[in-house]
């Protein structure tokens, strides 16, 4: 009889052992296989439209000390918050460019915990009542009673990521952190209606097993949008010296992701590898372009803080023309609300993915 090749694992559902045992096959044909099925699942849905995010991320202080973050608290770096009325132009600006959504970034910073969040509340308020567009917020861990406050704004989206399901090296990655709390406050913001984002970090000490687990746990929760990056080692942190992962690690993650979960968001971030990097994300299946920032605006990003930004690599214009050439288009923001509003039901109907 002929053995097992990683390829006749890949039935659907597929279980945790045979996630692990492909995501340590690593022969070109299997990930060539796991890309195109990716891709055409991605296409059988969405058609050949990628939707698009604008990045405003407002302010670099916190509180924290994560491990890989060079905006951790003991980083001594140049930090800036931007004024409520920075952040609105920023964002208005992004959404002329033609944006679906804009995901509202900041560190832990223990200014706005202090004033109960009301700067950034009053922001939101705003920047949703002049761009119309749906709004996802990334603002750390936060207390029910805020997590309210953003529902009642009819915020879309709650960003937290956990970066590894492994409750260990969470541990040592999320210095002082609670594993359980970050999870719990993520449960929290579903439960009052909204979107949820989770996400991991590829190269920080994972093994196949935590990825899988990782994979599990994003369906498990509900995660509308699931995002992976690779680490890249920043300057000044505990982490400053370790490597950056192969790529391929991230692509496969991100293809696991569509097979797993057809109907979920899954980014391309422009913040690892620019928007030299764009290409190979799209065609993993990936299905949102994120971290567009408009050049000149001062604003970093989280893991490649400078790269393309001033040089315009960032922008919409960009990503519309390396999209095109692959033979697919940005979706209006109407397209994006619209895919939004079937998206709670169509991720229930769709998990299933994984069996235990
Ligand atoms: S990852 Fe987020 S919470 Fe952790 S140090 Fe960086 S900005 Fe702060």
């Amino acid at each position: 009889m002929k053995e097992k090749s990683g390829m006749d694992l890949f039935v659907h559902p597929l279980t945790r052992n045979q996630i692990v045992d492909l995501l340590k096959d690593n022969s070109p044909e299997l990930n060539e296989e796991l890309f195109s099925r990716a891709r055409k699942i991605r296409e059988d849905i969405f058609g050949k439209k990628i939707f698009i995010y604008g990045f405003v991320y407002f302010s670099t202080f916190c509180r924290n000390n994560c491990n890989f973050c060079y905006f951790r608290k003991s980083n001594e770096i140049e930090r800036y918050r931007k004024s409520p009325e920075e952040v609105v132009d920023i964002a208005k600006q992004l959404a002329a460019s033609g944006i679906n959504l804009i995901d509202l970034t900041m560190g832990e910073d223990p200014g706005y915990h202090q004033e109960e969040f009301n700067t950034v509340l009053e922001i939101t308020k705003i920047m949703k009542e002049e761009t119309e567009l749906p709004v996802m917020i990334s603002p750390g861990v936060l207390s029910d009673r805020l997590i309210d406050k953003f529902a009642e704004l009819g915020v879309e989206w709650y960003a937290l990521y956990q970066e590894t399901h492994n409750e260990e090296l969470f541990k040592k990655l999320r210095l002082h952190q609670d594993y359980f709390e970050r999870m719990d406050c993520k449960m929290y913001a579903k439960e009052k209606g909204m979107l949820i984002e989770e996400g991991l970090l590829a190269g920080i000490g994972e093994k196949e097993e935590d990825i899988a687990d990782s994979l599990m746990v994003m369906g498990k929760i509900g995660a509308s949008q699931m995002r992976v990056m690779s680490f890249v080692p920043q300057k000044g942190s505990p982490m400053e010296n370790a490597e950056t992962p192969d790529r391929n690690v991230e692509m496969k993650i991100i293809a696991l992701m569509r097979i797993l979960y057809p109907y979920a968001l899954i980014p391309a971030s422009l913040d690892v590898d620019g928007i030299k990097g764009l290409q190979e994300r799209i065609n993993a299946g990936a299905n949102v372009v994120t971290s567009i920032i408009p050049p000149q605006s001062g604003l970093m990003g989280v893991a490649q803080s400078t790269m393309d930004v001033d040089e315009g690599g960032r922008t919409v214009e960009e990503v519309k023309h390396i999209l095109d050439g692959m033979g697919l288009s940005v979706a209006s923001a109407s397209e994006y609300k619209e895919y939004l509003r079937t998206l709670p039901q169509r991720s229930a109907a769709a998990s299933g993915g994984v069996t235990c």
